[in-house]
């Protein structure tokens, strides 16, 4: 069924129904950094070093837990408890209301616009040193804070 996420329970996903729910927009790929303090959760427009800027993918999808521990393996289970999620990641949306956006490729057919990816709006880990990272805390739409 081409629209089966609004037939099925998330539980009863296939594999590959579960994976195309992901846009690939890639901001959980983002950098996110931790107040010691009060534990809050800050954005960056760093990117994770395994992140294809130009194909919006991973490119160690399957070993992406071992190389990088702090790699978030969503699934079936878990996708509602973390609330860190960023707002237009489309298992969160799913989650939240029962449905996809209208921007979502399942829904419109189109490849995700621009303006929803992290496409030519990210630095890449490996070209800044980690001591630099807090001068890059962004608001989730990369907006500075
Ligand atoms: S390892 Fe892959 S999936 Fe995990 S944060 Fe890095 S780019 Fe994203
Ligand atoms: S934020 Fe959600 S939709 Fe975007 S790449 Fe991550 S898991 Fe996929």
């Amino acid at each position: 069924m081409n629209d089966f996420w609004k037939h099925k329970k998330v539980s009863e996903f296939t594999d590959e129904e579960w994976e195309s729910i992901c846009t690939n927009c890639g901001h959980c790929c983002r950098i996110k950094l931790q107040d010691e303090d009060n534990d809050e959760i800050y954005y960056t427009n760093i990117i994770c070093r395994y992140f294809d800027e130009k194909k919006c993918l991973c490119t160690e999808y399957k070993n992406r837990c071992i190389l990088v521990p702090s790699c978030l393996k969503l699934t079936q289970k878990n996708f509602k408890n973390i609330p860190w999620m960023p707002k237009n990641c489309a298992y969160r949306i799913l989650g939240e209301t029962g449905d996809l956006p209208i921007w979502h490729p399942l829904v419109s057919h189109q490849p995700l616009p621009m303006e929803y990816s992290v496409k030519n709006k990210v630095i890449n880990e490996t070209l800044l040193s980690e001591d630099d990272w807090e001068d890059h805390i962004t608001d989730e739409d990369f907006n500075r804070v």
